[in-house]
């Protein structure tokens, strides 16, 4: 069995994931992205976009602002309703979110029974916009990318030649300071979300909220995930957010149990209804054929990109005896994984034709590594750990066969191939 603290090893072992400002002690719930961890995440951006837009061609995108005023979160309902139940302990000043505690019970930080009252804290960071510290001026780090899809859909749709049903599909990052940030990447305070808002007439809703959701599951089996580790989950009432009518959660079984990786919510007309009073702007659509304007009905999709990724760890990780010897691999698709193959010539005294290989492989345009230095089973343990699908091996024979030796990570299995078809060898294996 996986532990979470073997992955957190692992992705800090091989530069993933650092914590942010460790030199001064860390910031609880906020990470930095070594080269792997950027490699990843891009991977995971560039898969997510390809299955919303191979679901359907009717996608755009937007990048908004990470900030936005005062007046727009009210109106989202996010000053008054984006808050989680807080509860501290009176005896060792410790802080939790209430719906984690049984206050029937004692501490079990510090053993006593000194809870305080329960109170709402508001999750969204504040800051203020200039000099002057006023309510004109206070801006908030947006918690979710959804509101900059609202916000400007009447620009979206006046500047874009599109009709309903259509989607505004957005990767970006949001903020919450969560009261108990924990389970590594899992719940942060700064983090990446992907989300998809799909605007439709009030009858299409229910049919386009189950075709999501299939799509959705869908994508999760192309990107490589067991899916014995995924199910989904049906909100009950009365844990629908504010603005949902209908939420289903895709939970993936992480070490600490199911929980939700993706959610996909009827939002109803509440935003754009909600934007509209609250701005005095007209966001409804016009109906050529009825002559009729109506508030459209959205459907969203939202996963974190982070979240994701410590899924993908999680999924991949796995430790395996072969020939007698134990070593841990990451078993992610050759899709996602950060490094398509290495190129490892035997000796250093290889490295010159190794690296001419090497520098026609990076044409490619994909991730090639090089390393010509250690014992050619600690290059191969470390390119397991990291992922890397195949590695390539320029021994003394090399030169006078003109052939190479791949192994798999797999399987170890090694095979003998001409240097002339690594190339179609990186992008057979792209195809997996
Ligand atoms: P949770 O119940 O886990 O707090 P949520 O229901 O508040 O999640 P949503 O508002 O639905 O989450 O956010 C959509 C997605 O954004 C989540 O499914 C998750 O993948 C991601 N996400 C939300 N909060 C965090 C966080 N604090 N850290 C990392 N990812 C997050």
């Amino acid at each position: 069995m996986k532990s979470l603290d073997q992955i957190v090893a692992l992705a800090k072992r091989r530069g993933f994931v650092y914590q942010t400002a460790e030199l001064y002690g860390g910031l609880n719930g906020v990470y930095d992205f070594g080269h792997l961890g950027v490699l990843l995440k891009q991977n995971i951006r560039a898969a997510w976009r390809q299955s919303i837009m191979a679901t359907n061609s009717n996608i755009l995108f937007l990048e908004g602002a990470i900030l936005g005023p005062h007046a727009m979160w009210e109106a989202s309902g996010h000053t008054q309703n984006f808050s989680d139940p807080l509860i501290d302990c009176t005896n060792c000043k410790r802080r939790f979110r209430a719906d984690d505690i049984d206050t029937q019970k004692a501490c079990l930080v510090c053993g006593k029974k000194a809870w305080t009252d329960i109170r709402q804290f508001q999750l969204m960071f504040e800051t203020n916009l200039g000099a002057v510290a006023d309510q004109s001026t206070t801006a908030y780090l947006r918690p979710e990318t959804a509101q900059s899809i609202f916000v400007n859909f009447k620009n979206i749709m006046s500047t874009n030649r599109v009709k309903l049903p259509f989607g505004i599909a957005q990767i970006g990052k949001a903020f919450r300071n969560e009261i108990t940030p924990k389970q590594f990447l899992f719940r942060m305070r700064e983090f990446e979300q992907m989300e998809l808002e799909w605007f439709c007439t009030s009858d299409q809703a229910d049919e386009f909220f189950d075709l999501w959701v299939a799509s959705r599951e869908n994508f999760y089996t192309q990107i490589g995930i067991n899916m014995d580790h995924i199910k989904l989950s049906q909100h009950e009432k009365s844990e629908l957010s504010h603005y949902s009518s209908r939420t289903t959660d895709i939970e993936y079984e992480f070490p600490f149990g199911y929980k939700e990786l993706e959610g996909i919510a009827d939002r109803g007309t509440f935003d754009l209804t909600q934007h509209s009073k609250h701005s005095g702007k007209d966001l409804s659509v016009h109906d050529e054929a009825t002559k009729q304007s109506y508030t459209p009905h959205v459907i969203e999709c939202s996963v974190g990109v982070d979240r994701l990724f410590l899924t993908l760890l999680c999924d991949a990780y796995t430790q395996d005896t072969i020939g007698g010897e134990e070593r841990t691999v990451l078993k992610l698709s050759p899709r996602m994984a950060p490094i398509k193959a290495a190129v490892l010539p035997l000796t250093k005294k290889l490295s010159e034709p190794a690296r001419a290989l090497y520098n026609e492989l990076t044409k490619l345009g994909v991730m090639i590594e090089f390393d010509e230095s250690g014992s050619i089973g600690k290059r191969y343990r470390r390119q397991d750990e990291i992922g890397t699908p195949i590695c390539f091996t320029y021994d003394f024979d090399s030169k006078q066969d003109n052939s190479i030796t791949v192994r798999d990570r797999d399987t170890t299995k090694q095979e003998r191939i001409s240097i002339d078809t690594a190339r179609e060898y990186v992008m057979k294996i792209l195809q997996r």
